[in-house]
């Protein structure tokens, strides 16, 4: 195969693969799987690290069948690994179905999506990889293996195998409203930050730093659920936005999925970005951690104290929730989370000693980066921060005890 894409989405990783593959059949990754001495997968390329690289071939998933099955009784789907939630959203409604939440962008693989943990928001919404229920995985040897329930192995950095397929639960399909509001004074979260998370079925809080203030706070509704008791507005002294926004200054809100309280599919409303259009700011880098939502205040108040060294080099922050799971690798592992996301400008040389510093400022929190962005954190931070990284270790040790599925992030990180 000659196709090679040579850079992720962001454009700030050359990847160093030599080889690229795109098998068109499942029989076919297996025989490139099990004939090379290192390969791991490159989804969409969303990652802003070098998560997806690879020290001999990469292999792209977008060339097999892109099944997706419903089994309507056990309200589960098995869906073809390479398959974005954009592609898989549409094919779920039509059945009836949706999933529970979805991140900020449709664009991105349900594979990719789930090795790192992805998430969206929402105080009772746990991330993307907790709807995997089981993984058809082509071990280094090439054979496939059916792992069910398998909490160790959901998230996986691509350290374990080829995931060609993945199972996912399902909810019956529903409907969701959005409005914006803007200008919200960062001091109503002192008292209020429980109650602004909870009004509504996905919030997510935006600040550029340059004031103590969140500069659009984002409601995102269910239909079927009753409004809370939070009103509607003024809401806690933020005004409603007349028209529709773009969370990244100065970016069209074409982008953006309809807001104004016009009421639409779960898949329309719950990311922020439409699949048609580039998502975010584009020229950009990300950062985000994740840590107990008990701390939110208080890291909310570390961070604006260093809001004159974050602004300068930010395009936009967002603060989201997320509940807990029971995956080893992921940031929410047995911790409801609050996640402090950062957009920041491409310049990699002016970004990293802000992304240190905002880890120092970080630190007493326990913060867990999110796998597939920019981040410093020393490996013996991760392992006193992930208490199942020693088993996920041992898991990789028998899944792959040649290193197959192995490359400098995963060396760097978790230290095998
Ligand atoms: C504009 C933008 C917005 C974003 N918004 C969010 C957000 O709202 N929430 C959030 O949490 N993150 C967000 N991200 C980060 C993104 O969700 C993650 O980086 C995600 O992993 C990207 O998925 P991908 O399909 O592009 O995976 P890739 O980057 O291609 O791969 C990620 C990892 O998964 C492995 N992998 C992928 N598929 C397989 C497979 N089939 N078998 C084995 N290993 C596999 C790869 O080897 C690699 O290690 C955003 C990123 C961008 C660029």
């Amino acid at each position: 195969m000659n196709v090679r894409l040579r850079t992720n989405w962001a454009g700030n990783v050359a990847f160093a693969a030599r080889d690229f593959y795109r098998p068109s059949s499942l029989s076919e990754l297996q025989a490139l799987v099990a004939r090379s001495a290192r390969i791991r997968v490159l989804a969409t390329g969303h990652s802003f690290n070098d998560l997806a690289d690879s020290p001999g071939a990469q292999v792209s998933l977008a060339g097999l069948p892109p099944e997706v099955s419903v089994d309507s009784a056990a309200s589960v789907a098995r869906v073809a690994a390479g398959l974005s939630y954009a592609e898989l959203a549409v094919r779920l409604d039509a059945r009836g179905f949706a999933l529970r939440n979805l991140a900020s962008l449709p664009h991105i693989s349900v594979s990719g999506a789930t090795a790192t943990a992805t998430h969206g928001s929402g105080t009772a919404n746990q991330n993307l990889a907790a709807a995997v229920v089981g993984l058809s995985l082509v071990t280094a040897d090439g054979d496939l293996m059916e792992l069910d329930r398998a909490d160790g192995a959901v998230v996986h950095l691509g350290a374990l195998g080829v995931v060609s397929s993945l199972t996912l639960a399902l909810v019956p399909a529903f409907e969701v409203s959005q409005r914006v509001y803007e200008n919200l004074p960062l001091e109503v979260l002192d008292d209020r930050f429980t109650d602004v998370m909870t009004s509504a079925y996905s919030v997510s809080l935006f600040t550029d730093w340059r004031a103590p203030r969140l500069t659009q706070v984002w409601i995102k509704r269910r239909l079927d659920v009753p409004a809370s008791s939070v009103p509607e507005a003024p809401w806690f002294t933020a005004t409603p936005a007349t028209s529709p926004r773009h969370p990244v200054p100065g970016a069209s809100p074409d982008a953006c999925t309809a807001q104004l309280g016009i009421p639409g599919r779960w898949y329309d409303r719950l990311p922020h970005f439409r699949p048609e259009f580039k998502p975010s700011a584009g020229d950009e880098l990300q950062s985000e951690y994740l840590l107990p939502v008990a701390h939110a205040v208080p890291a909310l108040h570390a961070l604006n104290q260093i809001r004159d060294r974050l602004a300068p080099v930010l395009r936009i922050c967002e603060i989201r929730a997320v509940a807990a799971d029971q995956l080893w690798l992921s940031p929410c592992y047995r911790q409801d989370s609050v996640a402090f996301h950062f957009t920041w400008i491409a310049d990699a040389a002016a970004v990293r000693p802000v992304v240190m510093l905002a880890e120092r400022q970080l630190a007493p929190f326990g913060p867990r980066p999110h796998w597939g962005k920019v981040f410093t954190t020393p490996r013996e931070d991760l392992r006193a921060r992930y208490e199942r990284l020693p088993d996920f270790l041992d898991l990789m040790r028998r899944f792959d005890p040649s290193g197959k599925f192995r490359n400098a992030y995963i060396a760097r990180s978790l230290g095998l």
